[in-house]
């Protein structure tokens, strides 16, 4: 067992190309896998390895000029829980689909700790309004109670969603959450530049720094991540359901049929009778060879 590293800094890059091609070298050298984004306005890893390797790359992270003293969550892994190192050069950190130039960090919402956003909803204020700005699929395992789950599939659609909903916000106190906090940084840019609430918060470290100190906490069901484990269960609470029969599961699948790969949660019972795919349909393209069969990722 190693360990996997999320971690997210803005921070004006000059030259991005640069960076990847040494964020490379020191993976390469420390046999690190998973994915990095480096753009002008930031950088945002989520990496695994051994212990001693991921201590390494943040030793790494924390002596170069510009990436000091950014906070790394860390969570049981290694170099298993992705298939390769992946390092992209892209216009935005996180896909918001809207240009740096146009809306930065400088613009998001006032950072509470854990212990203030406790605090707020122990005793929240008559107009509070909770924003899950994840995506859907996310927010259907696990999120703060009474939050609103805006229906998207990429955070790409949050500016739209929020465009048809402003006035769900107008004059309100919002608290905005995700998983880390990286998303919410400029999301929460974006809706303070509708100039509707009255003030939006964001939760620093985002979800994962919330559970590991109110694991039962306001925060219901599990925390969606992005590595081999899909789900960090914060409460034994199952909010999600079986998309065949409707009980309660949160267990997640990828749909057989490589045409469709839906992602979808499926009771045991339900995943065997479909033949591990998300529908009739799914599984008689199977059985009549009209599609080919998903290669599952290995587990190693
Ligand atoms: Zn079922
Ligand atoms: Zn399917």
């Amino acid at each position: 067992m190693g360990t996997i590293l999320l971690y997210y800094k803005y921070v004006d890059i000059e030259y991005p190309i640069a960076i990847q091609k040494w964020q490379r070298e020191l993976c390469t050298t420390l046999g690190l896998t998973g994915r990095i984004i480096i753009a002008h306005e930031g950088i945002n890893g989520t990496v695994g390895g051994t212990d001693e390797a991921t201590a390494a790359y943040v030793q790494a992270m924390t002596e170069h000029p510009l990436f000091g003293g950014i906070d790394f969550k860390t969570a049981p892994g290694g170099s298993h829980a992705f298939p390769k190192m992946k390092i992209f050069v892209k216009n935005e950190i996180v896909n918001l689909g809207i240009d740096p130039s146009q809306l930065t960090v400088k613009d998001g919402g006032e950072h509470l700790t854990p212990e203030q956003v406790h605090e707020l909803l122990t005793n929240p204020p008559a107009d509070l309004v909770i924003l899950d700005t994840r995506n859907n699929y996310e927010s259907a395992v696990g999120t703060f109670a009474g939050s609103i789950t805006p229906d998207i599939r990429y955070f790409r659609q949050l500016p739209g969603y929020i465009d048809e909903n402003v006035d769900q916000f107008k004059d309100k106190t919002v608290l905005m959450h995700c998983t880390g906090g990286v998303r919410c940084e400029r999301a929460t840019g974006y809706l303070n530049q509708k100039q509707v609430a009255k003030k939006v918060y964001q939760i620093a470290g985002g979800i994962h720094r919330y559970i590991e100190q109110y694991p039962d906490g306001f925060f219901r069901g599990k925390n969606y991540v992005f590595d081999q484990r899909i789900t960090v269960a914060a409460n034994s609470d199952i909010l999600g359901s079986c998309l065949h029969c409707k009980t309660p599961s949160d267990e997640y699948f990828n749909c057989l049929n490589a045409l469709c790969n839906k992602h979808f949660t499926s009771c045991a019972s339900c995943i065997d009778s479909f033949q591990k795919s998300c529908s009739a349909r799914c599984q008689s393209m199977l059985h009549e060879k009209k599609a080919p069969e998903r290669i599952p990722l290995q587990k190693i």
